[in-house]
């Protein structure tokens, strides 16, 4: 019942998700207790360290320069800065800090040097971290292991088929060439999607089959539920149903039975209740923090009453994967090579993506 397939069809995922939902929790629970402890759920923190003037078209991203959102952009964040923040989350029962870039892609130079200098620091405090950096090469994910990094987060966002509706300044293949050099390290693969964006339940079970093929299957998947921001293309979702966020956490649970599903974005339109039946379905952690990168999220001491009512108890740091070793930037066994990651120039157009670049 809780064997690892890479082979999932469209067809039995979709099957899954529109089960009736008791059969559907009992499965996924199932498949969750013998896997995970169901009672411990890892607390991460999310940190934007470069916020807004995204050049990405991305169409449910207030970051995105080419949006008139209320974001307020900021430069990369100092290494002091950084730790300051993780021991904070750390006081606070984080075990993971996760730090985001609004980049298209990293580039060598001092930017970078100072990222890898804080996933030194932050790894010295004996916490996981990941980054999320947008596109990497080779070299680049090994330079970020060597200092340390513990996950990198490359979500899929969507299907295939849908990506094309969401995204036009690259293709969905790039996404999955950056999860490929992450795979070339020691760093552990993070990678969702959002529901919630226009896509149908097939779009879902797509990016679903997509996330499962890839062998090994992603340490970390997040969920998100999409937060409709004014300005952005996607403004005017409508909110996604509890009960499919529901089916969409159980669901993910089955096709891959040892991932962290990593209950994202939107939680505040969430009730305890809707989050507890999460929980039950197989997510098994949370990200803390009053912001998740520009959008609102629960505060910290509403986390914690709910865990405590629910009696959960955090996940401890490195449970799953050993803390990876830091090595010094003097002692760097690699050079900034200079390169770029190469992506496609996909030629389509998303009509709704040019309107909200157009409103002022
Ligand atoms: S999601 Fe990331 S890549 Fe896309 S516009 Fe936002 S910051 Fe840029």
């Amino acid at each position: 019942m809780s064997i690892k397939r890479h082979d999932w069809t469209r067809e039995e995922i979709i099957a899954l998700y529109n089960k009736p939902l008791m059969d559907l929790l009992f499965e996924a629970a199932t498949i969750h207790r013998v896997n995970h402890d169901p009672n411990v759920v890892q607390v991460s923190t999310l940190l934007s360290i470069k916020t807004g003037g995204c050049p990405e078209d991305c169409g449910y991203c207030p970051q995105a320069a080419r949006y008139h959102t209320k974001v307020e952009g900021n430069d990369l964040m100092g290494v002091a800065q950084v730790k300051a923040q993780a021991l904070r989350a750390k006081a606070s029962g984080s075990s993971r800090v996760c730090m985001g870039a609004a980049w298209r892609n990293v580039k060598d130079g001092p930017e970078f040097d100072q990222v890898l200098e804080m996933v030194r620091t932050i790894n010295k405090l004996d916490m996981e971290v990941c980054c999320t950096l947008g596109m990497i090469t080779e070299n680049q994910a090994k330079r970020l292991a060597e200092a340390g990094l513990y996950a990198y987060n490359h979500n899929l966002d969507t299907s295939e088929e849908y990506y094309k509706e969401v995204i036009s300044t690259r293709g969905f293949e790039d996404r999955l060439q950056t999860i490929e050099n992450v795979r070339k390290t020691n760093v552990t693969v993070c990678s969702g999607g959002i529901i919630g964006m226009g896509e149908s339940v097939e779009d879902r079970a797509g990016m679903l089959v997509a996330l499962a093929s890839l062998s090994p299957q992603p340490e970390s998947v997040p969920i998100n539920a999409l937060v409709a921001v004014e300005g952005t293309p996607m403004e005017n979702e409508k909110p996604v149903e509890i009960w499919e966020m529901i089916r969409m956490v159980a669901t993910t649970r089955i096709v891959m039975p040892e991932t962290q599903v990593r209950l994202s974005a939107g939680r505040t339109q969430m009730s305890r209740e809707g989050q507890a039946m999460c929980f039950f379905a197989g997510a098994n952690s949370i990200f803390a923090g009053d912001k998740l990168l520009t959008t609102p999220n629960p505060d910290v001491n509403e986390d914690m009453k709910m865990f405590e009512m629910l009696g959960l108890v955090a996940q401890k740091p490195f449970t799953k994967v050993s803390q990876p070793k830091t090595v010094e930037a003097a002692d760097s066994e690699y050079a900034p090579l200079g390169e770029k990651p190469k992506w496609t120039r996909p030629s389509h157009k998303i009509e709704r993506n040019l309107e909200a670049s157009g409103k002022k």
